[in-house]
Formats: structure tokens, sequence, C-alpha cells
């Protein structure tokens, strides 16, 4: 079921304000339409949100169009058409190229606007497009997510933020049309550092289900059987329940694309490294996922870790 309202808090004089009427009248920016952007628009749609929309591939954003989101011709004229930007493109470099770019997000008018990057990316990043964004006068949060493809298209996103307590209470409205459980976890960059501890626990959950799984089938156990009874007990977690089942069906279709997986463990590892701390397990899942890539399956969802054992035809 729909949530019924949508409220946007404005912020004046550090005073909160709550005006339903400035709710409607705010304009939402979405750049980056891919299996990501395109549920949350929906979702932000279904809402009773106004969306403007820019992607790269064009043909990409044809279905929202026709749901009622407007197209617009760059970042640039996206972030002038709107009050809150939001950015959910593929790596660390698109991200760049959309708010730094030649005609990005930082050549339009952004004074008084929100910008939000769902992108996950690096801490750094989220750091300097917040520094930015304060120095013309506009305010940015770092909000990567978690739960999927499936958590996109429910609606039922995780939302781990970074920026300043005012931006995130603007956002929250919003974030409540696409996600169920959001946090502030700190300053800009600490919305991208919680998500590597996100991706730090999912490479535990894959290569584990992964494993679980040779064995299980080696063994000549029934394989739903299993899935069913472990999702039961201190076994169960969301990799197995949600990439099981597709597993067993050979649907290695993304879902959550092995190339960004591994962008992800790569910037978990860069950080660690630089805390001065060792995550032998990560390292060997950025290993595994990489032998993957290598034989050509990056494009593939990230169930497809088992392919290493079964082959190509799972
Ligand atoms: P995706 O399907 O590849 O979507 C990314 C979109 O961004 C593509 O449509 C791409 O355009 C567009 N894009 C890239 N660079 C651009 C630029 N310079 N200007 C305009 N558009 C640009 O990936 P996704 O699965 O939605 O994931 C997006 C991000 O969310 C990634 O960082 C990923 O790690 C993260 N994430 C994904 C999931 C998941 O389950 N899928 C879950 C959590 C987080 P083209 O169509 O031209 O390539």
């Amino acid at each position: 079921m729909l949530k019924p309202l949508f409220v946007v808090y404005t912020i004046n004089k550090g005073f909160l304000f709550l005006s339903e009427r400035d709710a409607a009248m705010k304009k939402i920016g979405f750049i980056g339409i891919g299996v990501m952007g395109h549920s949350i628009v929906e979702n932000m749609m279904k809402h009773g949100l106004k969306v403007n929309v820019y992607n790269r591939t064009k043909s990409k954003t044809d279905e929202l169009v026709r749901q009622g989101a407007a197209w617009q011709d760059t970042p640039e004229a996206i972030t002038e058409a709107s009050d809150i930007i939001f950015t959910m493109v593929g790596f660390p470099q698109d991200v760049e190229a959309v708010y730094f770019g030649k005609q990005g997000i930082f050549k339009a008018d952004i004074t008084e606007k929100l910008l939000v990057d769902l992108t996950t990316s690096t801490p750094s990043l989220a750091v300097r497009i917040a520094k930015e964004a304060e120095k013309q006068g506009a305010s940015a949060l770092d909000a990567p997510v978690s739960g999927g493809d499936l958590g996109a298209k429910n609606g039922t996103l995780t939302i781990m933020v970074g920026g300043d307590t005012a931006a995130y209470q603007t956002a929250v409205p919003v974030f409540e049309t696409f996600g169920k459980t959001f946090n502030l976890h700190g300053t800009a960059g600490k919305g991208q550092h919680t998500k590597m501890a996100n991706q730090i626990m999912i490479a535990g959950t894959m290569t584990g289900m992964t494993e679980m799984l040779v064995y299980a089938e080696k063994a000549g156990l029934d394989m739903e059987k299993v899935i069913d009874t472990l999702g039961g007990g201190s076994a169960s977690n969301w990799s197995m329940n949600n990439y099981g089942p597709r597993i067993l069906k050979a649907d290695y279709s993304p879902g959550f694309f092995v190339k960004h997986f591994i962008k992800d463990l790569r910037i978990a590892l860069d950080e660690a490294k630089s805390m001065g701390i060792d995550l032998p397990s990560t390292k060997l899942a950025e290993e595994l996922y990489s032998r993957l890539a290598e034989k050509g399956f990056e494009n593939d969802g990230t169930q497809a870790l088992i392919k290493l054992w079964w082959g190509a035809e799972g």
C-alpha cells in the first residue's frame, strides 16, 4: 500500500517548518536511470512527486517519460529544473562526471538546492561534493542504498546517509517514497563508509552461500529443501534467501552487477588499508569476483559466483 502523505521539511533561519504546499511544489531531479534508478523513480512518482530524468543512454528513460517523468538534456539542465537532485550512476568516475563535468550539476545555479548521491562511491568523493555544494550555497548528502533490485522495486530500500542534519531532514520525506530503513551516520562520507561496512558483510554472505550450495549439491541433497530449511535457522541471510532460488533456476541476470560488487570491494579494501586494518576474507571475495569477471561474467548478477564451480551453464 502506498504511503498517502508526502511532506517536505523546509529549513528557515535554523527552524524546521513542515509544509504540504511546499511538498507539492518541490521538483525532483534524477540522474542515472539504471536497474535501481528506474524503480526508485517509479516509486517516487507513485507517491505523487514530479520527477525530471536524465540518463547517458536516453532510451532507458522512455518508459518513465511515458509514465509522466520529464526528460532533461544534461545534468546541468536537470539541476536548473529541480529542487532536490538525486544521482544514481555506476562508478565513482561516473559520479565525478555528473557533478564536476562540462555540463554537470555544479555548472548550474544550485543555490539552496539539495544534492543526494545514491551511488555506491568513495567517501572522499562524497566529501569533495559536499564541500563544493557548500561553497555554492547548496547542501549535499551521500546516501548509498542496500536491498537490491527487489528492494528498489518494492520501495523497501535501506539508505545510509552522510551529511548535515538539516539536509537529512529535508530528504527524509523523499526517502520515505522508496526506502524503509534510513539513518544519518554522521558528516559527509559517513554514508559511504556505512555502505562499505555493509559490503564487507555481503562479501561473507555471498561466498558463504555459494560454497554452501556447492557442498549441498555434491552431497546429493535436495537443494530447494536445503535453502528452505537453512532459511529458518541461524544460517539464514538475505543473500541465500534472495539469490539461492535464482541460482537454482539458473537466473544470473542482474540484480546487482558483478562489476559493481568488485568496485565496492576495492573501495572497502582501499579504505581499510588507509585505516591500517587487514580484511583477509573481503580480499578473498574480491579475488574470486575478479576471477569471475576475467571469465567474462562482469555483467551478470553477483549470484553468478557459483559459475566458478558449476561452469557457464550453471
Ligand atoms: P546500472 O543499471 O548500471 O545503472 C547506472 C545508470 O547510470 C546507467 O543507466 C548508466 O547509463 C547511468 N550513467 C552512468 N554514467 C552516467 C553519466 N555520466 N551520465 C548519466 N548517466 C550515467 O546500475 P544499478 O544496478 O542501477 O546500480 C547503480 C549504483 O547503485 C551502483 O553504484 C551500484 O553499485 C549501486 N547499487 C546497486 C544495487 C543493485 O542491487 N543493483 C544495490 C545497491 C547499490 P547507461 O545506461 O548509459 O549505462
